[in-house]
């Protein structure tokens, strides 16, 4: 019995990648350090394995950026726009140009598309494809990192997405072919890393397939047949073992039994029954060993030893000790690092910490499966599980978790709850009467910049350096200019700005009770920025108002529209860790109860265009289409929910981005926001099309630029996106905004795009009143 680990954290257990990428970008860190820092977090990390005992340890799962875009580099599929800013500039620029975009020396670069990575809140750097297109090696991170280890005396496991789910992530970006058809041309690139490789003396390789859990075509089934046992024939002697994860093979299961691998990668976190399929089926065949994702790389409970244990049984009874391996469920990169640095009592109390483990304490655990299931067990060994046996049945009794009040109304919930009391076309008139807003309003998504200074300020009050008075005026004064410089850009419908937030989701789960935080328990969502998700332990419930305050002073400042500005509950919970005692619809109805408080209480405080933003229902949607309604069904429900309890004449907007709307556009018009604002600029308003096939009712903001790139658009820009969806979409449904919130961005630029965006907005208000025809 083997233990393997599928990929590791790799922003630093202190984001120490966090902070040297963005001081590099700022121009504030050499090339030569910020690589320095990569390599000391690799060698970390790979210590920390080798240490806990870990057999097969991966290497190139660590990124500066993102491992779909390491592979694009790896395989020279560089879109052609970058060629010029290739030819001047640093292979590492080349590579955050291809991510973030550039205006470095007047070289003025746009970034490639970003879009979800699964179901997870992980982004990655969408492939772009032409028909013709070429593949070379044209970076050996691959080769370099697997040497860089063994020259530390740790032999590990290259980690590779594999050539199919590389293409399928992919995007077609000219008409008259099927990037699946481009394998023939990637795969003799596969062939020379795989030589290289074995001249390196690599015994193993991973290669992730995820798509193997998702619904394929036939076409695709039999590529994955002929491609991996083209790679057997060809590498005889190369250890293939093959990733899945996040769900079940589903239909696909035969086609991966029968693929001629060294090893495959089981998910029994999110599919706990396929190991029985699999041994039922007889189908496995006799050289192909499985790696049991029994520890779950996507949440931080602590795994249930016991029930892991009959699981390995089971296992080797039926195939024996030799062909087993022990892992986490899928790579760590979505769990937070390190436990042992939670040391805030307060929200994490011993009760609380002793049910968790994080991606350090989950290695841990895969290596004590499987020395007790090996039976190597000694006093330590023993202790640990004795804790481990006491941990998880402390949790299912605790009184921290159950709460019967939120427990009773949530079975007391009516089906007039999720309705407003009129149609949109009601709501509308009203609506457009009470607010007296221009077409193509502008308005931007909620957040402003998250300057340094005013992250500094939040730091200062939970240190007790500033008193609550102090902490407020200054977010007070920050929020007044905020909502000066919106009028004094003809913004219409302004925002406070979010400076008392930290992050759009922790901000809530802070002030909700069934909830706690951690202090450090980041992980990666795209590039350099990470999130610290909050963690769901109990019934949640909210003590008190969350943002009245703060919407209410801003509206006080000014004569224009405010928008109140809130997480919605399918967001809240996908972006938490979710306690997995009862069922996720169970807890978002829960958290939906008590948004609808809040969003009553802004409309009370004389809100009349309140936000909940959703940006997360997409990714929520489970990977295998069979499962899609019943998710779809109790998400929509939970935002109706959340935003049903005001009048005809308040106007409720969402926000959704980086999805791909086209499959769940009904769902979307279901939750009957009255406005919608989704991003759009990075596809240039491809997204739209279907909000137009579709004839989407309501109102919908379609981003005009993209706020992840530190590029300035020009107005000329965005009038063009906005001829474009005012070509689909009728001109008195359209609003005019950013494709996301601006925290990222800095002020300098921040402000250049805005008073872009009006200048757009007004020349298309002008070609509407004087046609030229
Ligand atoms: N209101 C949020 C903001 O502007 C929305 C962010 C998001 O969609 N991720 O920051
Ligand atoms: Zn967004």
């Amino acid at each position: 019995m083997k233990t393997n680990n599928l990929g590791y954290p790799r922003i630093g257990s202190n984001r120490e990648l966090k902070k040297a990428s963005e001081l590099y970008w700022a121009g504030q860190l050499s090339a030569e350090d910020l690589l320095a820092v990569g390599k000391n977090i690799r060698k970390e990390n790979w210590q920390l394995q080798a240490e806990s005992g870990i057999d097969l340890i991966p290497s190139n799962d660590f990124s500066f950026y993102d491992q779909v875009l390491d592979l694009t580099l790896t395989l020279g599929a560089i879109p052609e726009r970058y060629n010029d800013f290739a030819r001047t500039n640093s292979s590492i620029d080349l590579y955050f140009a291809m991510a973030r975009g550039s205006q470095k020396n007047g070289q003025d670069v746009v970034a490639m598309e970003m879009t979800k990575w699964f179901d997870t809140n992980y982004h990655y750097i969408v492939p772009e494809f032409t028909k013709n297109q070429k593949f070379t090696l044209f970076s050996e991170k691959v080769i370099n990192e697997f040497k860089e280890a063994n020259d530390l005396g740790i032999a590990t496991k290259p980690v590779l997405i594999g050539p199919i789910s590389y293409l399928l992530l992919g995007k077609e970006k000219e008409e008259g072919f099927h990037r699946i058809d481009l394998i023939e041309a990637l795969l003799p690139v596969y062939f020379e890393i795989f030589e290289k490789l074995e001249a390196e003396k690599a015994t193993y390789i991973q290669l992730d397939e995820p798509f193997l859990a998702l619904n394929l075509t036939d076409k695709e089934r039999n590529v994955f047949t002929k491609v991996y046992t083209e790679i057997n024939n060809r590498f005889p002697n190369i250890k293939i073992i093959l990733a899945n994860y996040f769900d079940c093979f589903g239909e696909n299961l035969a086609t991966a039994l029968a693929l001629p691998v060294d090893t495959l990668h089981l998910d029994l976190v999110r599919c706990p029954l396929q190991l029985d399929d699999i041994l039922e089926s007889n189908q496995l065949s006799p050289n192909v060993n499985l790696s049991l994702g029994l520890v779950d790389g996507r949440n931080i409970w602590k795994n249930d030893f016991k029930n892991s244990l009959a699981i390995i049984e089971k296992a080797t009874k039926a195939l024996g000790e030799s062909r087993i391996l022990i892992a986490p469920s899928c790579s760590l990169i979505h769990s937070p690092c390190d436990l042992e640095l939670e040391t805030n009592n307060q929200t994490l109390t011993p009760e609380i910490k002793q049910w968790l483990a994080f991606a350090k304490q989950k290695i841990q655990e895969v290596v004590l499966l499987k020395q007790f299931a090996s039976k190597e067990i000694d006093t330590e060994t023993s202790i640990r599980f004795a804790e481990n046996a006491l941990a998880n049945e402390n949790r299912k009794t605790s009184k921290l978790i159950h709460n019967e009040s939120v427990k009773n109304r949530v079975a007391s919930i009516t089906s007039g709850d999720d309705q407003r009391k009129n149609t949109f076309a009601i709501r509308r008139k009203k609506q457009i009467e009470a607010l007296n807003l221009p077409l193509f309003p502008t308005t931007t998504i909620g957040s402003f910049p998250q300057t340094p200074e005013v992250r500094s300020w939040r730091a200062k009050f939970k240190k007790g350096e500033l008193t609550q008075q102090q902490y407020d005026d200054l977010i007070k004064k920050e929020t007044e200019d905020t909502i000066r410089f919106q009028e004094e850009t003809g913004i219409d419908v302004l925002v406070h700005g979010e400076f008392e937030r930290n992050d759009m989701v922790e901000y809530f789960g802070e002030q909700l009770a069934g909830f706690t935080f951690t202090k450090n328990g980041w992980v990666q969502s795209y590039g350099s920025r990470c999130v610290k998700p909050p963690v769901i332990y109990g019934d949640v419930s909210r003590p008190k108002p969350m943002t009245v305050k703060w919407s209410e002073y801003a509206q006080s400042l000014t004569p224009k529209w405010v928008k109140g500005m809130l997480t919605g509950p399918v967001t809240i919970l996908q972006w938490s860790f979710v306690r997995n005692d009862q069922p996720r619809s169970q807890t978002c109805t829960q958290i939906a109860l008590a948004i609808r408080d809040e969003v009553v209480d802004l409309e009370n405080a004389g809100i009349k265009i309140i936000q909940i933003d959703e940006p997360a229902i997409r990714e929520g949607l489970p990977l295998r289409k069979e499962e899609w309604a019943t998710y779809l069904d109790w998400a929509v429900k939970a935002f109706r929910i959340s935003a049903s309890g005001v009048k005809d004449d308040t106007q409720i907007h969402t926000h959704m981005c980086y999805s791909e709307f086209n499959d769940i556009i009904q769902n979307i018009a279901d939750m009957d926001a009255d406005v919608i604002t989704i991003e759009c600029s990075r596809s240039q308003m491809e997204l739209l099309d279907a909000f137009a096939d579709f004839k989407y009712p309501n109102e919908i903001g379609p981003g005009v630029y993209d706020i992840h790139s530190p590029r300035v658009p020009s107005s000329q820009e965005m009038v063009k996106l906005l001829e474009k969806a005012s070509a689909v979409i009728p001109v008195d449904q359209l609003w005019v905004n950013p494709d996301c919130g601006l925290k990222t961005r800095h002020w300098d630029e921040t402000k250049k795009a805005l008073i872009e965006m009006v200048a757009a907005a007004q020349e298309m208000r002008a070609a509407v009143e004087n046609p030229v025809s």
